[in-house]
């Protein structure tokens, strides 16, 4: 946080122009949020080799990097109905753990616990930076009284829902370009008129689809040119109707042509396209973001990791704005 005296933001303008190639941007990572699940297709030891490569880059190693406590219990329930916290927490095999189709084990609880509280510290984090990666996250099928989809909390639910609380005037957008369709975000929102859910996905996919405030099903094989045709047409109409302040960006990439559970035909090329267009939506209406890795299961696990970096980049680079 900003110390208490700089109310004229000194501090980031000093960042700032100490690199005039970057946007104001931060990351948050946990070591914990990687899980070992054992030859699963979620390869959820791509945090931490997000993180490395990440270290490892010219410019994307300038950032700061904020590491999170875990989500407290009181704003899981913010979400999360007590009974189902009482099986997840206490690690029980009942109807409502089990749909998450992962183990549940302690240190993978944990993980989720990590990942909800970056989530939030993310979120926190947009007082001062423009852009806050967190890398992970983006557990939208988690329900508030079951797990789904290989999650078991969702993060952008709590972490919305603190936000308003502190800011109940604020209006949020949820942008969801994972292929699969942001079903727990949808109804975790149904009834919050200040976020506006809108999920572009692949129809004839799991999950079974719940109401977001626009759905965009896209048929299987879809390629670049209609994705971001949609994409743009999309935002523009949201932008007619909802001005956020706060846009949580669920940057899945399996919409990526060599995904193993996606069907959409995505190129890296068009999957940093699709990045820049939410981020230049973002500049036009000077909203912040918080950026979620989300899924993505491409047949090559460093596959998957180049694609989550490419986000990273076009959010980090000035220059990708010129594109
Ligand atoms: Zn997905």
């Amino acid at each position: 946080m900003k110390p208490w005296w700089d109310i004229f933001n000194i501090t980031s303008w000093l960042e700032d122009s100490l690199r005039p190639e970057l946007e104001s941007m931060a990351f948050v990572y946990s070591p914990q949020y990687n899980m070992n699940l054992l030859g699963h297709v979620f390869p959820a030891v791509k945090f931490s080799r997000i993180f490395e490569l990440l270290s490892w880059d010219e410019h994307l190693s300038k950032f700061n990097v904020y590491y999170p406590e875990k989500v407290s219990t009181e704003d899981l329930q913010l979400v999360h109905t007590q009974e189902y916290l009482d099986d997840l927490l206490n690690l029980r095999n009942t109807k409502s753990t089990a749909y998450s189709e992962i183990p549940l084990n302690n240190e993978i609880v944990e993980a989720f616990l990590y990942a909800v509280g970056g989530t939030i510290l993310a979120t926190e984090l947009t007082e001062k930076y423009e852009f806050v990666f967190n890398i992970g996250g983006g557990f939208h099928h988690s329900f508030p009284e079951h797990a789904e989809g290989f999650c078991y909390l969702n993060d952008v639910g709590v972490a919305a829902k603190k936000y308003l609380l502190k800011n109940p005037h604020h209006k949020i957008l949820i942008v969801d370009l994972d292929v699969h369709q942001g079903n727990g975000n949808a109804v975790v929102f149904q009834d919050e008129p200040n976020v506006f859910t809108f999920s572009i996905h692949q129809e004839n996919l799991y999950p079974i689809k719940q109401k977001s405030n626009l759905d965009i099903g896209l048929q299987d094989g879809c390629r670049d040119h209609e994705y971001l045709d949609k994409l743009r047409k999309a935002l523009e109409t949201i932008q007619k109707e909802f001005q956020p302040n706060l846009i949580y960006y669920v940057a899945g990439v399996d919409p990526y042509e060599y995904d193993l559970l996606g069907g959409l035909k995505l190129t890296k090329s068009g999957l940093g396209k699709r990045d820049l267009i939410v981020k230049n939506f973002a500049k036009h209406l000077r909203s912040k973001v918080v950026i979620l890795t989300a899924g993505g299961y491409a047949q090559k696990t460093e596959d998957t990791v180049s694609l989550h970096l490419q986000t990273a980049q076009v959010f980090s680079r000035k220059e990708y704005g010129l594109l």
